[in-house]
């Protein structure tokens, strides 16, 4: 089997060359992940986390500001990176410009960083936040499901990219207000197959963590439906 991907890789890398996540620029076979330039430009997030979103916290505080005034329907959070700096270019390019690749960096890169917390919650089941099928077709693919498929790889736990579907096309989540947003994602999902919700514990995934309203709309979803854990793994949080 690792023969096997390792020989897949080799191909695909010579079709589609892989680049940097951060500058864009073409990989060597001897830079994994980052080019050698940029390896230093980054770093994961340290020190203490929020204990529920895990967005960084100052002074060793309990929660985040967001979080000791918010009840969040999800249960805990994860990520590896804050937003910010490089790393907004780059989730763009991974959300609009056809960088899927850059999944491979961010999944190795929340195993790395966070993989020991999301292991300890043992999760049945990855599911990436679905965007609405118009959408998808407008842009090719779904960057969350992109993301969850690596991740669901490297953390062997399976992905339902078939769990959750969204039944109304929202306005962009960035042009709201956090009480607008909660409204725009009213009745925004639905299950494929109501009645049918099988999993307890469920890892949502996404690229970017903002105010967690999305989050929330599906854990609320999946929770009426019978789940009793709903964390959320991004590559990036907003401070
Ligand atoms: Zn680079
Ligand atoms: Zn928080």
């Amino acid at each position: 089997m690792k023969e096997k991907q390792k020989t897949g890789n080799w191909f695909w890398d010579a079709v589609y060359p892989r680049r940097c996540p951060v500058c864009d620029g073409l990989l060597s076979q001897k830079e994994p992940y980052l080019c050698r330039n940029c390896v230093e430009k980054i770093h994961p997030i340290h020190g203490a986390r929020c204990k529920k979103c895990g967005k960084p916290v100052e002074d060793e505080a309990e929660f985040c500001r967001d979080c000791s005034r918010t009840r969040h329907s999800f249960d805990r959070g994860f990520a590896p990176y804050s937003y910010h700096g490089e790393l907004e270019a780059s989730l763009m390019r991974f959300k609009y410009h056809e960088r899927q690749e850059y999944a491979g960096f961010y999944a190795h890169a929340a195993c790395r960083y966070v993989g020991s917390q999301i292991r300890r919650r043992n999760a049945e089941v990855l599911v990436p936040v679905p965007i609405h099928p118009a959408r998808r077709r407008y842009r090719g693919y779904n960057q969350a499901e992109v993301f969850a498929k690596r991740l669901s790889e490297e953390f062997q736990i399976p992905m339902n990219a078939h769990l959750i579907r969204r039944v109304k096309r929202t306005k962009p989540q960035k042009e709201l207000d956090p009480a607008e947003r909660r409204k725009n994602l009213e009745n925004a999902f639905a299950l494929e197959k109501p009645g049918q919700m099988k999993y307890r514990r469920i890892l949502l995934v996404d690229d970017i963590y903002t105010t967690g309203s999305t989050v929330d709309a599906l854990a609320a979803l999946l929770k009426k439906n019978g789940a009793v854990q709903v964390d959320f793994l991004c590559a990036a949080i907003v401070k």
